[in-house]
């Protein structure tokens, strides 16, 4: 079983790099070993059915495209959002890779239109009053797959990367990395499979195992951080001037009582509150919204997280995170905690005759009705509580008693692989690609790693 290159993880690092493989050297032969399904069997029955079945591994976040399959399909055409590419290539070769990114998405059927390019009254005034409430609004051009259309757009590419020759084999998690005489000579999955360079690109859910193997096999890495925060669900109308004109409010605060860093994050117009489940059952909210209009519905939904870095002798921000999330588990029996803005703020928990009686009406349905504050750090729940204030203030409503709040939201950022030129590690031959190196955290930065270390491999 011998090729030229293996791929571990069929996600847009992935992806790309075999994409630019086929295209500037189609007699490669290239393998790409993913834990879970082609994306013609990737369903997710919660969203089908409405019934979480718990699949393993989590058809969410695992698969070809990886979390791209069911992600929102946002793709943030900016050099700045969306990964730390930007420490590695220089900023007018960054910002030509997006370009070429997103003409590559193009090519395969994403949406030609874009968000967030118009100036008008209406972002012009959303824009002063950020400012006047000591906010900061990052302001990028968006194109939105959206979530159906992903799944479209994917398939297209699973078909040309097989129809080209490359070999995908699904359901086959990698387990180890082999190494010999300080080069990389192949994977260990469910047998050994021999190449001369292999690319690592497990994407979040696989941010444990890379961390694993780069204990094992003494790669350097600097510990990233970890986001905790909520789900925040309103009303359309509320946000109806963000949602018409630049699609995601991407705003940062920091707050006047600890002068931490919140930020809101993927923003979703008339979408939908999702779980995900992470390491055998750990689930956390997330949310998308679909592209055609008859599926969408009366809500907005994006995150509030609160950033935290650890200092020494603290190493383990993912288990951080993990252990928040595993809290909120414990108390909602492994679904997602939702509450009331009213009752968060008043320490009481939400029942499920308050929550019957909102305005609001729940998107998603199965989430558990309790109390955030037996789960979140003081610290983060003041946090999310003056973050809330301040947008309250630009977005009048936000504030509301019947804003509802969903937790917990935990962004697992992995620790950063260190790579030298082309993203190759200490180890002869062995790339490192995408979120789960802590090198990325969108589908364009993403794919831009991937593309990267696909024409470092064709020269
Ligand atoms: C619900 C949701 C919505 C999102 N929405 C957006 C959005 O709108 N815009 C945006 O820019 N980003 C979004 N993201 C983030 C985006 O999906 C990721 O940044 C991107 O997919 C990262 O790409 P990747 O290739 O690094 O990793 P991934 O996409 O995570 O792919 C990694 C792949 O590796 C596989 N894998 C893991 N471990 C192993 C192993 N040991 N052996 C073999 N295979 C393994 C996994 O199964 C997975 O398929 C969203 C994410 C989620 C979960």
């Amino acid at each position: 079983m011998q090729y030229d290159v293996i791929i571990v993880g069929a996600g847009p690092a992935g992806i790309f790099a075999a994409l630019e493989l086929v295209k500037k050297r189609p007699e490669k032969k290239i393998l790409m070993l993913e834990k879970g399904r082609p994306i013609e069997d990737r369903h997710c029955l919660k969203r089908e059915t409405g019934a979480c079945k718990k699949c393993r591994p989590c058809n969410i976040t695992t698969g070809f495209s990886g979390a791209g399959a069911y992600s929102d399909g946002k793709l943030i055409l900016s050099s700045e959002i969306g990964g730390f590419l930007n420490e590695y290539v220089d900023d007018d070769e960054l910002r030509a890779l997006v370009d070429h990114v997103d003409s590559v998405y193009l090519s395969y059927g994403a949406d030609e239109k874009v968000y967030g390019l118009g100036e008008n009254d209406t972002v012009r005034s959303l824009r002063q009053r950020v400012i006047q409430n000591n906010l900061r609004l990052v302001e990028s051009p968006i194109r939105h797959i959206g979530t159906e259309k992903c799944r479209d757009l994917y398939m297209i590419i699973q078909k040309e990367l097989v129809s080209s020759g490359v070999e995908i084999l699904f359901r086959n998690p990698v387990k180890d990395i082999i190494v010999e005489n300080g080069r990389v000579a192949g994977v260990v999955a469910d047998r050994e499979y021999r190449a001369g360079s292999v690319v690592l690109a497990a994407g979040r859910d696989g941010a444990g195992w890379m961390n694993e193997m780069s204990r094992k096999h003494d790669l350097k890495t600097r510990v990233g951080g970890v986001d905790i925060g909520v789900r925040i669900e309103v009303r359309n109308e509320i946000m109806e001037e963000v949602n018409r004109t630049i699609y995601e409010s991407k705003l940062i605060y920091y707050t006047p009582t600890f002068d931490d860093r919140v930020r809101t994050f993927c923003h979703n117009p008339s979408g939908y509150v999702a779980a995900e489940f992470y390491d055998r059952d750990l689930a956390v909210v997330n949310g998308h919204s679909y592209k055609s209009p008859e599926y969408w519905s009366g809500n907005t939904n994006f995150a509030v997280l609160v950033s935290n870095y650890f200092t020494d002798p603290f190493r383990e921000p993912i288990e951080y995170g993990r252990y928040i999330a595993r809290l909120a588990n414990m108390l909602s029996g492994n679904r997602i905690i939702i509450q009331r803005l009213g009752d968060f703020r008043r320490g009481r928990r939400t029942t499920q005759a308050r929550l019957k009686r909102n305005n609001v009406v729940p998107t998603l349905d199965d989430a558990v009705p309790g109390d955030l504050s037996l789960v979140l750090p003081y610290r983060i729940m003041l946090d999310i509580k003056e973050m809330i204030g301040a947008l309250d203030a630009v977005f009048p409503g936000i504030g509301s008693e019947e804003t509802l709040l969903y937790g917990v939201e935990v962004k697992f950022y992995s620790n950063i692989i260190s790579v030298g030129p082309d993203f190759e590690t200490g180890i002869k031959g062995l790339y490192v690609a995408g979120d789960g190196a802590g090198i990325t955290r969108g589908l364009v930065q993403a794919s831009i790693n991937g593309l990267l270390i696909g024409r470092a491999l064709s020269k």
